[in-house]
Order: structure tokens, then sequence, then C-alpha cells
């Protein structure tokens, strides 16, 4: 088959920039990214008709091994996985990197792809004359290559020294990312030993991602110039604070953004307000999805900034929905951070509820309950009781059971996604739900590295 025009002038740029070969990348329901590499003359190929990928990579699971076949997936079958060359982006080093969505043989559209859940989601906000922009935040820890702890005696949190110690890591990341156009807008030493985070710009959703899973290949590579590896585990190492992969969000309708420029609590206007309770609403059932893993029940305790309350508060760390206001301090202006989410989510599948579960509040006009000014765990029960406040459940299967059974979630992601999603995490607590914390920390360490 003919290359097409957008192949043909995709082949050229690439040749003449030194690239050999094309990684096509796609998220799975467990949170993993799978890939494919093409030669450069090969991507009209994987653009259209795409590669083929049995159905069951829906259903990897997280343990190197498992894959939980049942439902509408099994054995037989072959998917496409097509690459997205409007997004194609040169890594360097004779690589280039596109992501992948998955399709039908026939064209049509795969109900178990991530990267189509949220262009559908993206279509509906636009029906309904809505744009939203995400923004992300990947935290993650340094280790070793079999996952060992680094050492971290100069270490202080948020300290210079972390800095200083990973220069040349921090240098390679920042240089990356800048020539393949991921916005980084910070990039710092965190809370724990030996963990950072980088926060991204807002972009539209699927963008969004599609940059979180560039920067994870981004920082993957330049770990390992220097002997080191990622973990991108929600607990790298139990006991000791977990990694988040918040995601902040923002709405406008017709050009008018929903959180300012209101009269309503700090200047939200009436559907921001009920974006913002249509969130809150759906949380725990949306959990499976934002943090659905056998590690986040670990990471999400009250008084770890994990934001394990069903609540919303500006500036509240401890808020599950933390809001933060416009102004000269937030050039981005007012948005939404949605804090529970985990790295061991799916982040296409994450913003798409997140989103899904904002419409499903303006369309029900729902109303936003009280701020929370303090942090909860100051409250006494009969206060947190009386504020309507609840904890989110750090247990495995209940909080997986209640998404599958969610006719709200079913409806924002659709069936298949939904099950796909419950079947592997059902699968980490058939297989692994008696190992102690410890031994969860360390058997998935690396199980969402690159
Ligand atoms: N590491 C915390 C988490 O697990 C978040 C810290 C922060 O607020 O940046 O979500
Ligand atoms: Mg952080």
């Amino acid at each position: 088959m003919a290359a097409t025009p957008l192949a043909s002038a995709a082949i050229a740029r690439l040749e003449s920039e030194g690239v050999v070969s094309v990684v096509g990348t796609v998220v799975n329901p467990a949170g993993l990214i799978h890939a494919k590499t093409v030669p450069v003359r090969r991507i009209g190929g994987f653009a259209d008709p795409g590669l083929g990928a049995s159905p069951v990579w829906h259903v990897f699971a997280i343990d190197q091994a498992g894959v939980v076949v049942g439902g509408d997936i099994g054995v037989v079958g072959d998917r496409r996985i097509r690459l997205d060359l409007d997004a194609l982006t040169i890594l360097g080093d004779g690589l280039a990197w596109a992501p992948g969505s998955f399709f039908q043989q026939d064209g049509s559209p795969d109900p178990f792809c991530s990267r189509g859940t949220l262009a559908r989601i993206e279509e509906r906000l636009a029906r309904a004359g809505f744009s939203a922009l995400i923004g992300h935040e990947m935290e993650f820890v340094l280790v070793g290559p079999d996952g060992s702890r680094l050492p971290a005696h100069l270490w202080a949190q948020y300290g210079l020294a972390g800095v200083l110690e990973y220069e040349g890591f921090v240098k390679d990341v920042t240089v990356a990312a800048t020539t393949a156009g991921v916005a980084i807008e910070q990039f710092h030493p965190e809370y724990g030993a030996n963990q950072f985070e980088i926060s991204l710009a807002p972009r539209s959703p699927v963008t969004a991602a599609d940059h979180l899973t560039l920067l994870r290949i981004i920082v993957g590579r330049a770990a390992r110039r220097y002997g080191l590896r990622v973990s991108m585990s929600p607990v790298p190492f139990a006991g000791a604070v977990g990694s988040g992969a918040h995601q902040h969000f923002s709405l406008e309708h017709s050009g008018v953004p929903l959180f300012s420029g209101g009269r309503g609590v700090h200047g939200t206007r009436p559907a921001g307000e009920a974006a913002i309770a249509g969130v809150l609403n759906g949380l725990p059932e949306a959990q499976g999805a934002l943090c659905g893993s056998i590690l986040s029940g670990l990471r999400l305790q009250p008084s770890s900034w994990s934001g394990a309350r069903v609540c919303w508060g500006t500036e509240n760390r401890e808020a599950a929905v933390r809001f933060l206001e416009g102004g000269p301090g937030n050039p981005h202006g007012a948005n939404v951070e949605v804090k529970v989410i985990d790295p061991s989510a799916n982040p296409y599948f994450a913003s798409a509820a997140i989103l899904g579960l904002a419409l499903d509040g303006i369309e029900r006009e729902l109303p936003l309950p009280e701020e929370t000014t303090v942090d909860p765990a100051t409250l006494t029960e009969q206060e947190l009781d009386a504020a309507g406040i609840v904890l989110l459940s750090n247990s495995q299967p209940p909080t997986i059971d209640a998404f599958a059974e969610s006719a709200l979630l079913r409806s924002i992601l659709g069936d298949s996604a939904v099950e796909a999603i419950a079947a592997v995490r059902r699968y980490e607590h058939q297989n692994f739900g008696d190992l102690t914390p410890e031994e969860l920390a360390d058997r998935f360490r690396l199980a969402w590295s690159v």
C-alpha cells in the first residue's frame, strides 16, 4: 500500500533527523504501558490499518505473567493498534514515539481502548458546549535496577540535596522534555526519600495523557543512563511516603471558565459548582479507575496528602478535591485537583472518569457541599458525619465491587472498560491479597516502570 501524504511527510522528516525506529504505545486497564516498534518506513502501516494485537492485551495483569480472560476477552480474535501520527515525537538516539489507539479490524473503535474512551468523553463535552484542560502531576521514586532502595543520607523533604545528587538526571529529563514539547511546569524533590515530582502544563485531555505517557518514557530513559530505575508504584516502600498521580482539571463553556468570574463560592459559576459536586458524588464508585490497584489502599490514608476523605477545600491538601483559585499567583487560572489518583491508574481512563463525573454533576445540577476549610483529621466523628465527609475505602474488594456495579461509571467509561478494569484488579486481590504490605511493596515496586 502506498504511504499516505501524512505518513510520507513524517517518514521524510524522521529520516532527515536520523530516526531509525518508531515506538508506539498503548496503556492498558491495569495501567501497564505496552509497546510495538516499526522501522521508520513502516509507520504508514502502523497508522493504518495498524498493527495486530490480541484482545488479551486489555487484561494483562501487573505480575508480569497474568492474563485475565473471560467475558468478551478471549484468546480468539485480533485488534489493531493505530499510531496517531499527529502526535509523533522524536526522542533522540534514533528513536521516535507516538501514542496508539485500539480499533477493530474493520476500523471501528474498540470499546476497551482507554485513549478512545477519553476521546469520546472529549467529544461528549464538546457536544454540550464544554472544553476541558488537564494538568498532570507525576510523582516517582528513584531506585536501583533491581528495585533496591538507594542511599538517602543527604535527603531532606523537598531538599536541595536531591537536585544536586541527581543533577545530571534532572538536567537530562528537562532537556529531553523540552525537545519533545512536553511542557514541564516544575520538577522538584518530593517528601519521600529519593522521590521527585514533575508537573505538566494543562493540555486538552487526550494530549495531556499522551504527554504523561511520553514523560514516563523520558524519565525512564534518563534514569537508565545513570544506572537507575523509576518506581511508579503508589507505595514504593511500605510505611514510607506514597506517590500520587494527581490530575488538575478546568472547564470552559463557550470559552467562559467555570471556576472563575462567577458569583458562586470563590468565583465559581453554577456549572462549575455542579461539576465539583459531580466529582465528589462519584468518587467512591470511581476509585476502581482512579486508585484501584492492590497497592492503592496502602497509600490512601488520612494525613498523607493523598486526599482520602471525600470533601473539597481551597488549597486543602487533605481533601480528595483541592480547589485552586485563579489570580496573579496562579496564571493558568482556577482549577480543581483530584488528589486520589495514583500512578497505577490508566491516566486516560482516570481523566475520562473525572470529566464524565463533572459532566454528570452539571447535567443533574448537583449542589456543591459546604467547603472543608480545615484538615478533616481535626474534625470529630460527629462533625464529619454532619458535613457528610466519608473516608474512602482502602480495601480493594469493596472498591472494585462498587466500581463494577456502578451504573454511573458504566455510562461514562462503557461496560467493556469497566469490566476489564475490574477483572485485572480482582486478579490482583485473588493472587496477592494475602501478602503483607512489605511483601506487596517489594513485589510490585517496578510493576509500572518503563
Ligand atoms: N505524595 C502524596 C500522594 O501520595 C502527594 C504529595 C503532594 O501533595 O504533592 O498523593
Ligand atoms: Mg506532590
